[in-house]
């Protein structure tokens, strides 16, 4: 996704514009804030986002972030409905280089939450006088405070007590650990998906994800894996008339249970859309024993006129004008890498780096990485104050 430095200022987008929008509900549960948030972090161009995490995201979501800023005259706007300053006319739709365009996600998650919005837009530290940052505190969607603080360019959004005014959304919440849990699968997405830019996820005040932002992908696979993963990584790259792909996919040892290490992004968007899911899955069916999947990471880029992502509110539903042969694309790249890698281990004692690492941890379900997570969210939902208890207890 290409960095947006110049930004036009926050407007109300036209009844036309709006009405074409995918509507629909974006914040189902905390890990949509978590989305929304990040990804105006992203389109702000920031290089730096740290987000921080409180009861499974009900009781806090805070994101940093060192991008472009809000001016202050335009902070109230921001958290209105339909507003942005990432398209004005229809047309944008079809050349749009931004993660969000809807103008809803601020104002959907002021609806049902505190929201404190800190911003300091970069051009202030241009400038001869000292500039603080601007505050706005909503509440319900109503304006409780305006003030100032001190921080470098950015923005910071916190959100406290989601869904207070929402019952009916609080009492089908599941558990805190779930919640993270949905959270930490989120942030590993976006780290993959931007090697470039540093992420720190912390829960309950403990760090559960970092990254060093070198822009190198297999480094930070390695970062999100603790593992030495370079030499089982094998490079996939291919340039067509209608697209260019490029990434990695793991040799047949780190083969894994879930389908949550499979990772699409087409221009810089995670996507789950079936077609190509189901081309990808194609491209290992008989490769791996049954139900196991790679670990797989493509990236692909097509003219974003070829790509539409206003078919659903969540945007990770996308339409591809050129979808047959991007197919075949996926299926081939990950067949290609899988035939020559070496055949799963048959012996129990196999000494390769992902057993080393996990020979720490407990537990039947020794195998495979996601052992790793279910024991760093089994710590968290120790160390939070009420691990079992319904969210809904937790914000009361
Ligand atoms: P959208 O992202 O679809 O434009 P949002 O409701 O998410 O809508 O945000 C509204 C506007 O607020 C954005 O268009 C952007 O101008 C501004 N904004 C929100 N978050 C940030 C941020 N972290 N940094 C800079 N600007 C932001
Ligand atoms: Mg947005």
């Amino acid at each position: 996704m290409q960095k947006v430095l110049t930004r036009i200022p926050i407007h109300v987008l036209s009844q036309d514009i709006a009405e074409r929008i995918a509507a629909g509900e974006v914040i189902e549960r905390p890990v949509s804030v978590v989305k929304e948030l990040v990804e105006n972090a992203l389109d702000a161009g920031s290089h730096e986002i740290r987000v921080d995490i409180r009861g499974g995201g009900l009781r806090l979501v805070r994101v940093t972030d060192d991008g472009y800023g809000i001016p202050e005259d335009e902070l109230e706007r921001a958290c209105a409905r339909h507003t942005t300053s990432k398209i004005t006319a229809l047309e944008d739709l079809g050349r749009l280089h931004t993660l969000g365009f809807r103008g809803e996600a601020l104002a959907s998650i002021a609806a049902v939450s505190e929201l404190t919005l800190v911003s300091r837009p970069i051009e202030s530290e241009n400038l001869v006088e000292e500039s603080a940052a601007a505050l706005i505190t909503m509440r319900g969607g109503e304006v409780k405070q305006r003030g100032q603080r001190a921080r470098l360019h950015g923005t910071t959004v916190t959100v406290r007590d989601l869904f207070y005014n929402v019952p009916a959304r609080l009492k089908f919440m599941r558990g805190a650990r779930t919640e993270t849990g949905h959270i930490l699968q989120l942030m590993r997405r976006y780290a993959v998906g931007f090697p470039a830019i540093r992420f720190n996820l912390t829960i309950e005040e403990t760090v559960a994800l970092q990254t060093g932002g070198t822009g190198d992908l297999a480094a930070t696979l390695a970062e999100l894996y603790q593992l030495p993963l370079a030499e089982m990584l094998h490079p996939v790259s291919a340039t067509a008339e209608h697209y260019t792909l490029h990434g990695y996919v793991g040799n047949r040892a780190l083969a894994q249970s879930s389908r949550q290490h499979i990772m699409l992004f087409i221009n810089g968007r995670w996507v789950h859309n079936r077609p190509l899911q189901d081309a990808l899955e194609s491209g290992y069916r008989g490769l791996l024993p049954k139900g196991k999947h790679p670990l797989l990471v493509f990236y692909l880029e097509l003219p974003p006129g070829d790509l539409d992502v206003n078919i659903h509110p969540a945007k990770t539903e996308v339409k591809l004008l050129h979808e047959s042969e991007i197919v075949t694309a996926l299926t081939q790249a990950v067949r290609s890498v899988l035939e020559r890698s070496p055949a799963l281990p048959s012996s129990p004692s196999f000494p390769g780096p992902e057993l080393v690492y996990q020979r720490r941890l407990p537990g039947p379900r020794r195998r495979g990485l996601h052992v790793a997570e279910s024991a760093l969210l089994r710590s968290f939902s120790r160390r939070s104050s009420s691990p079992r208890r319904p969210m809904a207890a937790c914000i009361s």
